[in-house]
């Protein structure tokens, strides 16, 4: 019997959870809330990721450890790896969790990027945005995600502003100034990678945000064979950089056709949810493979996906329900403000049934506007 240990109880360890259920798996969770929404389907254990006897329960009783979440402290899984085997490895998990670490290694392996600069300082922002210019982008180097930590400085005008907003986070979490990056399209790889090397990608991934939080995930995304090639090659350097093993996304800004790497999330991802049911293996299923050391799956496709994020409260199940592709995924949690809850995967043999479907779900959900981007694409 193995026992695979989920520092993070959300649902991305929820579905790694209920992906590795036919393996014969079995999951023990380690969350700071009880009501975390994987432990509604593996043993949850209380505590602080900080906490070395809760860190030490669960080395205790799992043969493995991974994560669903990559703000794990560093510490903590360093502490573990002395201990247990952890995939992905801390060093990849460190570098994933600092914004400059993360532009810095791409630069190094030749991945373009947005231009980006250190900001330890109030001086250094200043000389920053004279350097980069404006339109740029504040960020928090640690702890940001879902656009969260961010400041845009339209004009050098916004830049006290931005210094009010984040300014006191330059000594804790640090700082990094980008360059906005006026892209046409967001894509994103999610790849794995195995214990011995072998490297998969699922087929690229085309993503809208609102707000900053995904919204919808179109796969295939519509590129062509070069931007893709650029794209595997861009992951599978990054992967093997880290002697990464697992899933993993890496997020793309496309220009002009060029591609600029934003960010790499050391973790199954939300952009790779129409896996469970548009490819002949899920990230999840590959992600559990990938860290026990398993023969990884096909990543291969099969017909047209588009996943929907369903934020803050879950709408009437039925319009999804009753489409022939459609698939629902409720996440058990309350709902709340700007939280993700659930989301939807529709899935067709063609592009243009596709695009019938999202169209027949986005008028029965009263989301016309979050389906709209997606049918305008596969029309197009
Ligand atoms: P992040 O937390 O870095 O993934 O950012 C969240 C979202 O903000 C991204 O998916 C983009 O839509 C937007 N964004 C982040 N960085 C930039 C940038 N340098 N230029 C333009 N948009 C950005």
């Amino acid at each position: 019997m193995t026992t695979v240990g989920i520092l993070g109880g959300g649902q991305l360890a929820r579905m790694l959870a209920l992906s590795g259920a036919p393996l014969g798996l079995r999951f023990r969770v380690l969350d700071t809330v009880a009501d975390a929404c994987a432990g509604q389907f593996a043993p949850l254990i209380v505590g602080d990721y900080r906490d070395e006897s809760a860190l030490a329960e669960f080395a205790s009783q799992v043969d493995v450890a991974t994560f669903d979440f990559e703000n794990v402290p560093a510490e903590s899984a360093h502490w573990l790896s002395a201990r247990i085997p952890v995939f992905p490895n801390p060093r990849a998990l460190g570098i994933a969790q600092d914004r400059l670490a993360e532009k810095t290694l791409f630069r190094e392996l030749g991945i373009p990027v947005p231009d980006f600069a250190d900001v330890p300082d109030r001086a250094a922002l200043d000389a920053a945005v004279a350097a980069i210019g404006t339109p740029c982008i504040l960020k928090t180097r640690r702890l940001g995600y879902d656009g969260k930590g961010q400041f845009r400085i339209k004009s050098p005008g916004d830049v006290e502003a931005a210094w009010d907003a984040l300014g006191a986070q330059a000594a804790t979490v640090g700082l990094i100034l980008e360059g906005f990056v006026p892209f046409e399209r967001e894509l994103s790889v999610v790849a794995v990678r195995g214990r011995d090397g072998e490297f998969r990608a699922w087929p690229l991934t085309e993503n809208w945000h609102v707000d900053g939080v995904l919204s919808a995930s179109l796969a295939p995304a519509r590129v062509d064979a070069g931007m893709a090639g650029r794209a595997y090659a861009h992951a599978r350097a990054l992967a093997d950089a880290l002697d990464y093993v697992g899933v993993f996304a890496l997020e793309l800004f496309c220009r002009d056709g060029v591609l600029l790497a934003n960010e790499l999330a050391p973790r199954v991802h939300n952009s790779g949810h129409w896996t469970i049911e548009g490819s002949e293996t899920s990230q999840f299923q590959n992600h559990l493979r990938a860290v026990l050391g398993l023969p990884l799956g096909d990543t291969r496709m099969v017909g047209h996906a588009c996943m929907l994020n369903w934020i803050g409260a879950m709408p009437d199940a039925n319009g999804v329900l009753r489409e022939p592709g459609g698939h629902w995924h409720d996440y058990g949690k309350e709902p709340r403000a700007g939280r993700k809850v659930g989301h939807a995967t529709l899935r067709a043999e063609a592009p243009v049934e596709l695009a019938e479907a999202l169209t027949r779900v986005g008028a029965a959900l009263g989301r016309e506007a979050q389906v709209a981007p997606v049918v305008a694409m596969l029309g197009a």
